[in-house]
Order: C-alpha cells, then structure tokens, then sequence
C-alpha cells in the first residue's frame, strides 16, 4: 500500500479528529521504518506533502506537533532534524497526540488546570503579602510587553510569550505556600501548553481577547477578589479549549 492510499483509508477512518494528527503519526512510522536515528534529517515540506498527497501547510502543522511532542527538532531556517525516534512509540502509547488536542482529552486537560490554578491563587490571594503582588506585577508586566507585539500576529516572540506566560500563572500560584501545589501545577501546565503550542500554530494568537483575560486575573489577583480571579481564570483557560475545538472541530458524524 503506497502512502498516498494508507493516508486516504486513515482519512475515511473513524478515529480521525484532526489531520495533522494523522499526518504527524504518519511522519513518525516513517522514522521508525526508515531506522532514523537522532541527527537524521526528515525529507523536505514538499515531499512529504507529495508523498502524503497533503498541503504543505499540514505537513508544518504536523511537524510543530512532533516538535511539541520531542520526536523532531526545527532548528531556524533548516528542515526538520530528528531528535528523539522512540518520542513516536511513547506519543502512539499514551495516545498523547490524539487525546492532548481534541476531545475529552482536552477537556480534561483543561480541567485539571484549572482546578490547581484557581485553588493555588485563592490560597495565594489570602496568603500572599506585597513580595507575592510585586512578584505578580512584574511577571505581568513583561507578558503585556509582549503580548502588545504579538498583536501583529507575528510568530517571532512565540517562545518568549510561552515563558513569559509561565512565570505569569507561576507568579499567581506562588503565594500558595505549598511546594506540592506548585509542582503539580507546572506538571498540569506543561501539558497543557502542549495544546496551546499545536492551538497556537493552528489559529494563530489570540490578540486583544487574551491580553483583556490576563489583565481581569491580574486585577481580581490585586483587588484580593478570590471569586472573580477565579471566574477570570477559567474563561481564559477554557477559551484556548474553545479555540482548538473551533479551529478544527470533531468531525462527530464520521464517528460512527
Ligand atoms: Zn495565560
């Protein structure tokens, strides 16, 4: 069976729910049947969108994904290299690809993230005293920096806004008093951010929205209001869950 056929029997599958998924999966048996091994370089956009029979812009999109998920590295201005060959068996295990973007898997994500950061920013919004506001102050400071240039849409800052949205969420939580607590939230945002990263690629930044959703945490953060910090939080989370979902809905009729 060629690929462009194993592709087209995959596309008319019920499984499927996005096709960067399957392209990225794809990609990843390509790997193991080839023996890459780490430094081995993957065909180029245009023939893996050949040999896939695809646009190139979803052979990006499921690069960016194996990039998220450790089998690939992108580095600036070269095709992609491989990192890690064994990520693939790892991400086919855990079903991590599919269950990280789409669906319950998401959801779940989403919840879970929720959950430890609304409860690490009640505890700190009680706790914390002025080094916990300055803290948070700060971290939000740098990430409206850089959110005002993203505006433009520009992919450039995209690792810097990832790190700076981290220590944001990092700074809200960290008032909370317990090392645990913030353990486990960096272990729930980390996994969510991967879907952030494959959202972000997919629908791009989501501009003004997202700059309004820090700044209402920030502000219930500073007025000590437990309640709406709260509320702020899960619309902002909840809001790159809906983002996903709109920008490459489940196909539900094909699920039989
Ligand atoms: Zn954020």
């Amino acid at each position: 069976m060629n690929h462009s056929k194993q592709y087209q029997s995959l596309v008319q599958g019920a499984e499927i729910k996005r096709l960067y998924a399957v392209v990225a999966r794809q990609i990843a048996a390509f790997v193991a049947e080839q023996d890459m091994k780490p430094g081995d370089r993957l065909p180029s956009e245009h023939k893996l969108a050949q040999q896939f029979n695809i646009s190139r812009a979803t052979v990006r999109e499921a690069i960016v994904a194996l990039e998220v998920f450790g089998l690939v590295d992108v580095p600036v201005n070269c095709g992609a290299v491989v990192l890690d060959p064994h990520a693939s068996t790892a991400l086919d295990q855990a079903g991590v690809l599919s269950a990280g973007v789409s669906g319950e898997g998401l959801e779940e994500v989403a919840r879970f993230r929720i959950l430890l950061e609304t409860d690490g920013a009640r505890q700190s919004i009680t706790n914390g005293g002025v080094d916990w506001e300055s803290a948070l102050v700060a971290a939000h400071h740098r990430l409206a920096h850089i959110e005002f240039r993203m505006k433009s849409g520009s992919m450039t800052n995209y690792e810097l806004w990832r790190q700076c949205d981290w220590e944001f969420h990092e700074a809200l939580v960290s008032g909370c008093g317990s090392a645990l607590h913030m353990k486990l939230h960096k272990a729930a945002f980390d996994q969510f951010r991967k879907v952030v990263a494959l959202e972000y690629r997919a629908v791009g930044f989501r501009g003004l929205r997202i700059i309004e959703e820090h700044k209402a945490i920030l502000d219930a953060a500073l007025a000590r209001d437990s309640e709406a910090c709260a509320v702020a939080l899960e619309r902002h989370i909840t809001a790159f869950f809906n983002a996903a979902n709109r920008a490459a809905p489940v196909n539900r009729a094909a699920v039989s």
